[in-house]
């Protein structure tokens, strides 16, 4: 079975731009690449889960989202993914069930790459994102930012771990991580 390393798109891995549409807005949060490439060498699986509500609100459409996460990668120069999914529900409305807190588009790629996600990791700088990885079975870091709402970082013992760089956060996982596996 495959270990993964999930991890949040807006605000951290790039940052955050309400309802990103344009490409020439992407900017990389510091540490991201070096997350990536740390990660990676150290045998995980590596994805994108996103709520991109823009899309199901009908402010943003699909193929701006797709622009937008080709410029992603673009930047970093190297597709570190497994597979980047999105989710497009909107808080309410027609639901599919896999906007973050669910943990549907975890499963997912669960089913798809055989993933063992109790040694996996959710990354992500919303109480959604440790909830989604919570109810994967997986274990959770907070990514923390100075305009962080109060509400999250009260509760950020919800995660297994929080921090306010990458570094950190990778440093954590590959503590937790044995040393043999690739
Ligand atoms: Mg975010």
């Amino acid at each position: 079975m495959n270990k993964a390393v999930f991890f949040d798109r807006d605000d951290t891995l790039i940052h955050d731009v309400p309802y990103l549409a344009d490409p020439h807005q992407v900017e990389l949060l510091p540490g991201a690449q070096e997350a990536l490439e740390a990660l990676s060498g150290r045998g995980y699986l590596l994805f994108i889960v996103s709520n991109q509500s823009g899309v199901g609100r009908g402010w943003i459409t699909p193929e701006q989202v797709a622009a937008v996460n080709a410029e992603l990668l673009r930047r970093l120069g190297k597709n570190y993914f497994a597979d980047i999914l999105t989710c497009y529900d909107a808080p309410d409305g027609a639901q599919s069930g896999c906007r973050k807190p669910k943990p549907g588009m975890l499963f997912q790629a669960q089913r798809t790459h055989n993933l063992d996600l109790s040694h996996s990791f959710m990354i992500g700088d919303k109480l959604a994102d440790i909830e989604a990885g919570r109810r994967a079975g997986c274990r959770t870091a907070l990514l923390l930012h100075s305009h962080t709402r109060p509400e999250v970082v009260m509760a950020q013992a919800r995660a297994d771990f929080a921090a306010t760089s990458l570094t950190e956060i990778v440093d954590w996982i590959l503590t937790l991580s044995p040393s043999t596996s690739g």
